[in-house]
């Protein structure tokens, strides 16, 4: 009898612009070959190095409202000044082939994703130790400029008010800790029972 590939599961990951999602998320995903992250749709310009298809899909507002027309996007949000969304289909790829997909998403959209997704899902939100880190860290990444510096900390303010919507809190106080934390979560949700059918089967358990 063939066995069925469990299905993948949704983690969705939030913190304020600068608290370290991009660097943690790196270091994570080098690490484990059961999680990918969910490539993005926006508006906003690349910033240097960035290329098309890798950190985010770049597209115009026009295009970005033809996919919200199209039913495309899991969900999406404006954050300053732009669009963002999840398309739709690549999420349920993964999830179909037994790979979990991170959402790193800002918390309209998490919010969004969390009232509507119909299975068990992690949410965990990242945080830098402080907000006077978190600017030390958004200033010393040093892309983007003063007002937009500005408003991603009024941002930050705003999303720290929704921490209690999810699960987690990981502190990014250092890179291999918080890589480590998260590694964590997911290894313990991958015990959950209702994740075990194969497994219940072979002990013969109905
Ligand atoms: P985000 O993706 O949340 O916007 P980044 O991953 O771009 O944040 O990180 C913002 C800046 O903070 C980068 O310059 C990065 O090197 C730095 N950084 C990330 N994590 C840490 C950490 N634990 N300690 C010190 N600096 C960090
Ligand atoms: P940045 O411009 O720094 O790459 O991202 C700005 C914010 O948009 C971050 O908080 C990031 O998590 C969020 N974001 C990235 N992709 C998405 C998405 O697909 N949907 C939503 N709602 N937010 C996103």
């Amino acid at each position: 009898m063939a066995i069925e590939v469990p299905r993948g599961f949704l983690i969705v990951l939030s913190g304020p612009s600068g608290c370290g999602k991009g660097t943690v998320l790196a270091k994570l995903l080098a690490e484990r070959e059961d999680t990918v992250l969910s490539v993005s749709v926006t508006t906003r310009s690349p910033r240097p190095g960035d290329q098309d298809g890798v950190q985010y899909y770049f597209r115009t507002h026009e295009q970005f409202e033809q996919m919200i027309a199209d039913d495309a996007l899991l969900e999406y949000a404006c954050y300053n000044g732009n669009y963002y969304g999840t398309p739709k289909a690549a999420v349920e790829e993964h999830l179909a082939a037994g790979r979990n997909v991170i959402l790193e998403i800002e918390v309209q959209g998490a919010e969004k994703v969390m009232a509507k997704w119909q299975e068990p899902y992690v949410s965990l939100f990242l945080a830098a130790p402080s907000l006077l880190e978190l600017e030390s860290r958004l200033r010393g990444r040093d892309t983007e400029k003063e007002e937009d510096i500005r408003n991603r900390l009024a941002a930050a303010r705003e999303e720290l008010q929704h921490v209690s919507s999810y699960q987690y809190l990981v502190v990014n106080d250092e890179i291999d800790l918080a890589a480590a934390r998260i590694h964590t979560i997911i290894e313990a949700e991958k015990l959950r029972i209702t994740r075990n059918k194969n497994t219940l089967e072979a002990l013969e358990v109905c």
